[in-house]
């Protein structure tokens, strides 16, 4: 047999420091604005934050840290967690992102679980850290994110973040690393057992960086002033904090402050062009907008995904304000960025009602992450955006298994996402539910996420959720579980006639009830299991009469 013949170009391995090292030579002097806990507006550069990176780096190797341990953060966005992120990775120590929202039980375990050696945090989560001290002995020291002053007294064995910085000189070279070592492990939310654990290597790293900064994906550049209002602590931010610095983009910290007003007036003072989060936060932000009649004066385009971004937030956000909304999808498992909806030259000549609603849905995988949905029976369904089917996604920044696991979720090389999706023939993926939410009627399936779409376009509706109720005849059918805008009035009624025209007929909800909240996971997404369970007893009005309209 011939030798093959190999490439002969450098072997230089992908590693996440040269990402800041780009951005300190190339974008040195562009700043990096954290509103912080302390309250204040802190600012620097690149070319600080890498030097701070590097005596960070060097007081986690003076306190023992080696390659591959890890080391944890629970922290808001903000410049010392940046620092956290490259000044672990950067001589091969792994950073944990600990999503402070998830209970403490969890917590606990995940740190236990992930076996970390250090946790760095901000101090308003000091009473948390009391909490999980005494349950995590392996621990060496937890770490306040703060100067010595500010370090809370709380009984655990404590180090003060600046103090441990500023003894060290930040002459330090990042070492070339295999770049399929680990450098980030994110938990997933674990709605259903134990959070399980994505350990990225530099390699997915980077090139999810790669991706996300394509101009047809999130698109930065250097011109850019990027706020991720995304957390830092649930999947690294959506790889802003990797793609910003590899463009040179201005980066804008919100800190612990999420709410519209804080928000806005961040967005105007340091004239952000681009922010990301999911459609939570942006209603809050769009109604603080409004009631103060403001218009953004900077602000270009917005990233919306984590759950589906209603039609009419993309509406408002184009139609009113002129922000351009990319609805995206992705997961802990991929690093997270799967697909955003961006229409292609062809597509953004079609008529407007086509073009958006090319837009509401999840959009086209970036290049390098590959999908398709597969029946009951394992077999890849057609892409004519009718079939429903399980989303199985593959590429470089997809996990291959869990962290501490020896058993692959795998199936024929592909990662089940647990979606269940169509795809229509430009492409387009859209999400219909997670496969254990599915609405079963009759041994058909309808999307809850069309229905709760619907649901929230009226005015008097503030958040909506469809789950699956037990039916004597057709097994499952939708009941709309709504809170209401405070103040408003719309009765079950005139909800269901909203619906009217808009739904196949068989698609309608059976029934609608109206509760004060609904229950979020601690990545804000519905708890659906929890809301089954709510109404477990709950009986339709059809089941009474023996018989749904279908
Ligand atoms: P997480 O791993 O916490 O980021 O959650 C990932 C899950 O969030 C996905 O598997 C989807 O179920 C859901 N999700 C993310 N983005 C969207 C979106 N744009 N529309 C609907 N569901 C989404």
């Amino acid at each position: 047999m011939q030798t093959p013949l190999m490439g002969q170009m450098m072997d230089v391995p992908l590693n996440v420091s040269t990402l800041l090292v780009h951005a300190a030579r190339y974008a040195g002097h562009t700043e990096i604005v954290s509103r912080r806990i302390e309250g204040d507006i802190h600012r620097y550069t690149y070319r600080d934050c890498e030097q701070r990176a590097k005596q960070l780096a060097q007081a986690l190797i003076r306190l023992g840290v080696a390659q591959g341990d890890r080391v944890a953060t629970l922290a808001w966005n903000g410049y010392r967690h940046l620092e956290a992120y490259y000044g672990t990775t950067g001589f091969g120590a792994v950073c944990h992102t600990i999503n402070p929202r998830l209970f403490p039980d969890q917590i606990a375990y995940i740190v236990n679980h992930a076996d970390d050696r250090y946790v760095l945090f901000d101090t308003t989560f000091a009473p948390l850290v009391a909490q999980l001290a005494p349950r995590c002995p392996n621990v060496k020291a937890w770490i306040a994110l703060a100067d010595d002053e500010n370090i809370p007294s709380i009984d655990a064995p404590l180090l003060g973040y600046e103090s441990l910085v500023r003894a060290q000189d930040g002459d330090y070279a990042w070492p070339a690393l295999d770049e399929r070592l680990a450098s980030y492990l994110c938990y997933t939310s674990g709605t259903t057992g134990h959070p399980k654990g994505a350990l990225y290597s530099h390699r997915s790293v980077y090139l999810h960086a790669m991706g996300a900064a394509l101009p047809d994906a999130m698109g930065f550049s250097a011109h850019d002033s990027v706020l991720p209002v995304v957390p830092m602590f649930h999947v690294n931010a959506w790889g802003i904090p990797h793609g910003a610095p590899l463009a040179g983009a201005k980066l804008v910290f919100p800190g612990k402050d999420l709410d519209g007003k804080s928000l806005f007036e961040l967005m105007e003072a340091e004239r952000v062009t681009f922010s990301a989060g999911v459609p939570t936060v942006w209603m809050s932000l769009l109604a603080h907008v409004k009631s103060i009649g403001a218009r953004f004066s900077s602000l270009q385009r917005t990233v919306i995904g984590g759950s589906c971004c209603p039609p009419s937030m993309l509406a408002t956000f184009e139609d009113e304000y002129g922000v351009r909304v990319i609805h995206a999808w992705g997961m802990t498992e991929m690093s997270p960025l799967g697909t955003l909806a961006r229409l292609n030259w062809e597509q953004s000549q079609r008529p407007l009602a086509e073009r958006r609603r090319l837009l509401q849905k999840q959009g086209t995988v970036i290049c390098g992450v590959d999908m398709k949905i597969v029946g009951q029976d394992g077999r890849e369904l057609p892409r004519d955006g009718i079939a429903f089917g399980d989303l199985h996604v593959r590429g470089p920044w997809v996990i291959d298994r869990y962290f501490s696991s020896d058993e692959s979720p795998l199936v024929d090389g592909w990662f089940p996402t647990g979606d269940v999706a169509t795809i229509d023939p430009d492409g387009f993926l859209q999400i219909t539910d997670r496969s254990k939410d599915v609405i079963k009627s009759g041994g058909e399936w309808i999307s809850s996420s069309e229905l709760e779409n619907i649901a929230v376009a009226h005015p008097d509706v503030a958040e909506a959720a469809c789950i699956a109720c037990h039916h004597p005849k057709w097994d499952e059918r939708p009941l709309l579980v709504v809170v209401k805008r405070p103040g408003a009035a719309v009765t079950r009624e005139a909800l269901l006639a909203f619906f009217e025209g808009k739904v196949a007929k068989w698609w309608m909800p059976d029934d609608v009830v109206f509760v004060d909240e609904l229950p979020h996971t601690a990545t804000g997404k519905l708890l659906k299991l929890k809301l089954r369970e709510m109404f477990r007893e709950h009986v339709l009005p059809t089941a009474r009469e023996g018989a749904a309209s279908r």
